[in-house]
């Protein structure tokens, strides 16, 4: 028998979410965001439940090479646009779409000899300060890619830096549209947060919306909010087994650097999960667990293949009780995976991006 761990991928709850997005999106065009392989779901798992959305947003050429190699024949588009001046040919052999937020790539796109003209996302740094152009040098920036013959289309895109939390997005919009008002072409502003919160605005749907974890089943705003709220579902399952019990008496301590010390006797389920399967080593003890269907605790640290859990109110779990650490359990309740990365002090985002390559993954419809 394997080692008991799986990690299942849920398409159905993924074609949910993707339907819940574009709702939202009322009439906007929904690219599907698979970076890091699809948020560490798998690309080609998740393909077919994704295939829906209007296009897939990633920044890895491979990806981009793998999504058209499954078939895919619509838009793709690169985040971060190219790299270096000879990935323009592939986005020519591919029709790949592509961001620009930089002078060199404009000059890389000017020296470009292509058979079909591109088309652009120019991306105007609105106050997260990562990529794009200042709103200052955005028109200029425009001006320069319009003039160019190796390009056909220009998108209008800009990116939040605060869409989940108190700051909000009103300034980062106000500073693109007081840029764009009367520049052609089509926009897209909006990431999952933006979606869930702030889509009421049109101007903040636009033309294309770009949902990533949601479509995963995770809340961006947790603790605000939960994927409950949003009407999301967990489009992964982290789930274990207890392969080892222990009977504590009060003073005995839990694993590595015996930070847990138990105040009177408890039972502890030993589970065949740990950090080197993606489980986050900073989780404290008291992060959420689920033994089968029923909420619990871990206890002492995570070590790299195993993890402990508390068991002393349940009296009906032992060896091989089924332990979800994030997702849905058989039993159908949800354990949040950004309750566990709250936890942790981190996001749900990197732990499903963290899933480990050991894991045993399972697809399920
Ligand atoms: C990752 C990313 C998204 C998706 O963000 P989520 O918070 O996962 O919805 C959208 N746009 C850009 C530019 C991104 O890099």
């Amino acid at each position: 028998m394997p080692r008991p761990i799986l990690a299942t991928i849920h398409l159905g709850a993924l074609r949910h979410n993707l339907a819940a997005a574009r709702e939202r999106a009322r009439g906007a065009r929904v690219w599907a965001v698979v970076k890091a392989n699809a948020y560490g779901h798998g690309i080609a798992r998740v393909f077919d439940a994704l295939r829906g959305a209007d296009g897939f947003a990633l920044l890895d050429l491979a990806e981009a090479q793998l999504l058209r190699e499954l078939g895919w024949r619509g838009p793709i588009l690169l985040l971060e646009g190219v790299f270096e001046p000879r990935d323009l040919e592939l986005c020519s052999r591919l029709s790949l779409w592509h961001a620009v937020h930089t002078d060199a790539q404009i000059d890389w796109l000017g020296q470009h000899k292509t058979q079909a003209p591109h088309h652009v996302f120019l991306l105007m740094n609105s106050g997260m300060n990562r990529l794009g152009f200042a709103p200052g040098r955005y028109r200029g920036a425009w001006a320069r890619l319009n003039a160019l013959a190796q390009v056909d289309e220009i998108t209008l895109m800009t990116h939040f830096s605060d869409a989940d939390g108190a700051r909000g997005i009103a300034h980062q919009v106000a500073a693109f549209e007081a840029v764009t008002r009367d520049l052609p072409g089509g926009r897209s502003l909006s990431n999952s947060a933006a979606l869930l919160r702030h889509a009421h605005d049109a101007a903040v749907r636009a033309d294309w919306v770009r949902p990533g974890i949601m479509v995963y089943g995770s809340a961006p705003d947790f603790p605000e909010h939960d994927l409950q709220h949003w009407g999301l579902q967990p489009g992964m399952t982290l789930a274990a087994r207890v392969i080892g019990v222990q009977q504590l008496q009060a003073g005995d301590s839990v694993g590595y650097g015996s930070t847990f010390i138990a105040e009177r006797p408890m039972v502890v389920g030993t589970v065949a999960c740990g950090y080197a399967d993606g489980y986050p080593r900073h989780a404290a003890t008291g992060t959420p667990v689920l033994v089968d269907g029923a909420r619990s605790r871990t206890l002492g640290r995570v070590s790299m293949d195993m993890l402990a859990v508390d068991l002393t109110a349940l009296p009906g779990a032992g060896l091989g009780s089924e332990v979800t650490l994030w997702g849905r359990a058989a039993s159908g309740a949800v354990l949040a995976v950004e309750e566990v990365a709250a936890a942790a002090g981190t996001i749900g985002y990197e732990l499903l991006c963290a899933l480990a390559p050991r894991v045993p993954v399972l697809v399920q419809d």
